[in-house]
């Protein structure tokens, strides 16, 4: 049986991919993974993932700051990007990555809250679905996306936080995106967690380049194991490969409106 996979999730302009993109897309396809969701990280590699979305045909991409690659110019990067969303281009499907992260304690979070609010905004205007990073910040994005109310919604990538946190996400018309960490025993509370979430809401990611899956730690994450992460799932919730595949793949055609 075929599966198809979207990779929701794959920063495919870092290294290893970036010159050997070929390799991997081929990789990816061998395992059904056809279609790639590139999110950038701030103004340094808006043009290298629409370049890519312009050179292959199942990539998409992103345009974003993510909470840790905010720089002193960030009031400049925010009127840029504003620019560029003006301009048409149907390859671009979502704001992001952006969002919070409260990790790390000597962050800025009043500066990052400011950047997470105006790209909600964007996401707003532009009609576009946010990609969210959230760490130790699940309350404070619940409360912004509560005030902005961006009607396309979006995805919490990576999402790691308890059952209610996620529930209160799909409630304002989010998606939760589960990658290579339900391949971990330790994993517990993400596992029963994505046991309990409607498969609706679910979408498939990897992150890679990092992120390594279970039996892979040290090596670089590769986007063809959005198969492996599927296969987790599919043991954790007691559904079949084909169950999972169909829906998720339907899931992600569906917010990014690809
Ligand atoms: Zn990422």
């Amino acid at each position: 049986m075929a599966f198809r996979f979207i990779d929701s999730h794959c920063h495919f302009d870092f290294a290893p991919f970036k010159g050997n993109e070929a390799l991997y897309l081929q990789m990816a396809k061998d395992r059904g993974v056809t279609t790639f969701i590139v999110p950038s990280v701030n103004q340094s590699n808006w043009n290298q993932v629409n370049g890519l979305s312009k050179q292959f045909d199942g990539i998409y991409y992103a345009l974003g700051i993510h909470p840790l690659f905010i720089t002193s110019n960030y009031e400049k990067e925010l009127e840029s990007l504003a620019a560029l969303l003006d301009e048409e281009n149907n390859k671009c499907v979502a704001i992001g990555e952006c969002g919070l992260d409260f990790w790390h304690q000597d962050n800025d979070k009043e500066i990052q809250i400011s950047v997470f609010r105006q790209q909600c905004l964007l996401a707003k205007k532009h009609q576009l679905p946010l990609i969210i990073h959230s760490r130790k910040s699940h309350d404070m994005v619940v409360k912004l996306l509560r005030e902005i109310k961006p009607e396309r919604g979006g995805v919490i990538h990576g999402f790691s936080g308890s059952l209610q946190q996620a529930n209160q996400f799909i409630e304002l018309g989010f998606y939760i995106g589960v990658g290579g960490v339900i391949s971990y025993e330790r994993a517990k509370k993400t596992k029963m967690v994505v046991s309990q979430l409607p498969l609706d809401k679910i979408l498939l990611e990897t992150d890679a380049p990092d992120m390594p899956l279970f039996g892979f730690q040290g090596q670089k994450n590769t986007p063809d194991k959005v198969q492996k992460v599927c296969k987790h799932l599919a043991l954790i919730r007691k559904e079949s490969m084909q169950t999972i595949s169909e829906t998720v793949y339907k899931n992600t055609t569906s917010l990014f409106g690809i």
